[in-house]
């Protein structure tokens, strides 16, 4: 079919618009779902009028999309929630390395291009490789295949800034080399150079600083599809990449300020550093109060309004279902019930909204950090379930705390705080929680989900 230049321009205004809309649209818990179709629906018409325009062997288009539509397919549908960061990680990294193969196959076909094409070209397989390599080593942490701690040795920084000084400078002669074969030598060597980068640059941070990282991969997957999509001339994995790069480092900022971490503190120091230089043994002493699931029942059953605090270990617990039908038992029992989310609670971005989409609780009932703070002191029952870091007020109250100045959800200005957790271990920072020792905080111990269920078999008047 041949649909002219203005057909192939006006389709990738169409879908490009459809990109903005859907990424607008992701930013709301209530339009997330319809944004993400809508871009995928930009998506699928980009690639189909590429294709159409492309005149190509569709033999092996077709193959390509069968077989990357099944592994798609059977992946999404058998990854754990807990375990979507190293999904994520694993796309971007085969998101790099397509870019860096489409500017590899291009750059096979002219072997002495154009200043302006040689450069992109490079840049894409230097940011490609980068990203390809960085995010295996992100999915070996997260998924347990590699050890989490930072693996360092002396003078990483050094040697870090070395290769990158080595990949710059011969990009920069590659884009001017005078002769073909000198530029393959030099093509070469920043494609090596670019994967090793990934990897001695990954390896440093710690498997918990992952998602941060990951998000930086996402941006840098973008850029190097944006840098590919110049080398084959093709507008929409221009804007497409160049989304993705500014939505990715947009995602990084929010993610960094919500935790109150430079990026550079997350990419060449991280928490473990953190910690030990600032948080010493010292930590919140006291008499700690637990309550039986008999206990936290007469005080829910009392409460006019309830607020569950969910954190990593909802996920964890996998406990959103029971959550739920514990909410709806209190809303039946006349309390007002929401569920306030923390931007960074759990171990990605928008980690507790999925959780509770999954469980059906109404886009209504969440209310975001900034809302719930305000009006905490007239919360009678906050429910923390999971959380700890996030609800830590070392945050507000400890200048010395490596946590220092990192937003919190503020239940410890509730009537009363309980707390579901296995133990008094920490969350991720590794420091103590304040809050556990509070004269209004209850800590009801024990697997976040059979807490809940105990609970709800209390409401239910079947508990003994
Ligand atoms: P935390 O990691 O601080 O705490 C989780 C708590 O869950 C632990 O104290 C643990 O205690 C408890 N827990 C684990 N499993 C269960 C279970 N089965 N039942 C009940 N409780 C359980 O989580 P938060 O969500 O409060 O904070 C997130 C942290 O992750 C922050 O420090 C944030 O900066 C960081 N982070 C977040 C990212 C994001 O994008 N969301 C990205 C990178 C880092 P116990 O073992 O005693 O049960």
């Amino acid at each position: 079919m041949n649909l002219g230049p203005v057909g192939i321009n006006f389709a990738y205004v169409v879908s490009a618009a459809l990109f903005i809309f859907g990424l607008k649209m992701l930013s709301s818990p209530a339009t997330a779902r319809r944004g993400n179709l809508l871009s995928g629906l930009g998506m699928l018409l980009a690639i189909c009028v590429t294709l159409l325009a492309a005149g190509i062997a569709y033999q092996w288009v077709a193959l390509g999309i069968v077989i990357g539509s099944a592994i798609g397919l059977i992946g999404a549908y058998r990854i754990q929630m807990t375990a979507m960061p190293e999904m994520v990680a694993m796309f971007n990294g085969l998101g790099g390395l397509s870019s860096l193969l489409l500017a590899w196959s291009e750059y096979n076909q002219t072997l002495h291009p154009a200043a302006f094409i040689a450069l992109v070209t490079v840049l894409s397989v230097l940011i490609g490789g980068v990203t390809f390599t960085g995010s295996l080593v992100a999915w070996a942490k997260l998924s347990g295949r590699m050890v989490q701690k930072p693996i360092t040795f002396q003078g990483q920084h050094l040697v870090n800034g070395a290769l990158l000084a080595t990949a710059l400078l011969v990009t920069l002669v590659f884009t001017f080399s005078p002769s073909p074969a000198l530029g393959y030598l030099l093509f070469i060597l920043v494609l090596l150079v670019a994967l090793v980068i990934g990897v001695t640059s990954t390896i440093a941070i710690g498997g918990a600083d992952m998602p941060v990282v990951i998000s930086l991969l996402n941006s840098y997957s973008g850029l190097a599809a944006c840098a590919a999509g110049f080398v084959v001339s093709n507008i929409i994995l221009i804007v497409a990449g160049a989304l993705v790069g500014a939505s990715g480092i947009i995602l990084t900022r929010i993610m960094c300020k919500a935790m109150n971490r430079s990026l550079a503190n997350v990419l060449f120091y991280g928490f473990s550093k953190a910690k030990a230089k600032d948080a010493g043994d010292a930590g919140p002493k006291g008499e700690i109060r637990p309550a039986s699931a008999e206990d936290v029942f007469y005080i829910l059953e009392a409460a006019d309004s309830v607020a569950f605090v969910p954190g990593y270990g909802l996920a964890v617990a996998q406990a959103q279902h029971v959550v739920r039908e514990l909410g709806d038992l209190l809303e039946a029992n006349g309390a007002e019930v929401v569920y306030a989310i923390h931007p960074v609670a759990g171990r990605m971005p928008g980690h507790m909204n999925v959780l509770l989409a999954e469980a059906n609780v109404s886009y209504d009932q969440l209310v975001e950090m900034d809302d719930i703070n305000p009006r905490m002191d007239s919360v009678d029952v906050c429910v923390v379930i999971g959380a700890n870091d996030v609800v830590n007020p070392a945050a507000v109250h400890e200048k010395g705390s490596p946590i220092y100045g990192m937003p919190i959800i503020e239940t410890y200005r509730a009537k009363t705080v309980i707390v579901l957790k296995r133990s008094m271990s920490p969350g991720f920072a590794g420091i103590e929680n304040a809050l556990f020792y509070e004269e209004n905080t209850r800590m009801y111990f024990g697997d976040a989900k059979a807490s809940i269920q105990a609970l709800i078999a209390e409401f239910k008047g079947v508990g003994s």
